[in-house]
């Protein structure tokens, strides 16, 4: 009886695995086509000072546009085209794009400090041996001022390190790169990284600012970053921020940059500009 019920429910559960599957493959034959025809968008999240209320530099967020349809969310398309290999692809307009506007952002508003670019950079491109010399073209090519790319990994990348690996970040910061761990704190749970890697940023995921200011717990893990970050010369990001409650308590355990819909949320190039010529602060 057990095995009739368990065939029947299996039946049951077979076309509308079938409807997945199908759908799967066309978003992967859709988004392939997109990555061959460059049909993506780039949006910018500002990273402020929370102590100035400056703009002190912009996320690049890719988007993939579709008319008539739901957009599909990066938390999507970035997997998949991790899966199908076509993010170096993706990646590498993403690293131009991103330069070019923010260089361009750079030249039009003449900012004392100009503001940095922070680009994500998947797991598969890090280990692309062609990576190093298409991040230096970008920059070239973009004339983007020294020192205002970063670039941002996930803690698998600094985990599973090999000598390559190391090279190319310090290469990197030779040509004054910036590195940024991404969403720190979710990956794996070692932190023996940061005493072996020249990072340069933590960006404390938005799982940990959720829980502040009303969960003692997560302020403990919050301020516990912010004290290890400090104690190793570290720059430290808060992402997720859309409370004030949240961000006075950041400011009280000392964080001082952040990113969030409270600030702002991602935005085309030209907002970013109207942005920091109007409420981006002196400069
Ligand atoms: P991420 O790099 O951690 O980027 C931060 C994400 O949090 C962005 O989502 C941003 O829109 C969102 N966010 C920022 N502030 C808030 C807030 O206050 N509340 C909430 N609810 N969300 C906030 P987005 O743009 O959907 O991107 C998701 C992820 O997709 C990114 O997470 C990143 O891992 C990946 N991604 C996006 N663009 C690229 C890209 O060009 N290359 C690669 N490799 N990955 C990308
Ligand atoms: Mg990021
Ligand atoms: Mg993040
Ligand atoms: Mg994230």
């Amino acid at each position: 009886a057990a095995k009739a019920a368990g065939k029947r429910q299996w039946r049951r559960f077979q076309p509308q695995q079938r409807v997945r599957m199908v759908e799967r493959h066309d978003l992967r034959a859709r988004l392939d086509r997109a990555i061959a025809r460059q049909e993506f968008d780039l949006r910018y999240q500002p990273v402020v000072d929370m102590e100035t209320g400056d703009v002190i530099g912009f996320e690049a967020l890719a988007r993939w546009p579709h008319r008539g349809q739901d957009a599909v969310p990066p938390g999507r398309f970035i997997p998949l085209a991790e899966e199908t290999g076509h993010i170096s692809s993706l990646g590498g307009w993403v690293l131009r794009h991103a330069t070019a506007d923010i260089a361009r952002l750079q030249r039009r508003t003449r900012r004392a400090v100009p503001p940095y670019v922070s680009v994500n950079v998947s797991a598969r491109q890090w280990r692309d041996a062609g990576f190093l010399d298409e991040v230096c073209a970008a920059v070239d090519a973009a004339a983007l001022a020294p020192g205002t790319l970063q670039l941002e990994l996930t803690e698998s990348v600094l985990i599973r390190r090999t000598d390559r690996i190391d090279a190319l970040l310090r290469a990197l910061k030779d040509r004054g790169v910036r590195i940024a761990v991404d969403d720190f704190g979710t990956g794996y749970s070692s932190l023996r990284y940061l005493g072996d890697f020249p990072v340069d940023v933590l960006k404390i995921d938005k799982a940990f600012i959720d829980g502040i200011p009303h969960a003692p717990r997560q302020v403990a893990l919050v301020e516990g970053i912010v004290h290890l970050a400090d104690a190793l010369g570290l720059q430290v990001i808060a992402e997720g921020i859309e409370e004030q409650a949240q961000r006075e308590l950041l400011s009280s355990v000392g964080c001082r940059y952040g990113q969030g819909f409270l600030f702002a949320r991602p935005m085309t190039v030209e907002q970013s500009e109207a942005v920091l010529r109007t409420g981006g602060g002196p400069g």
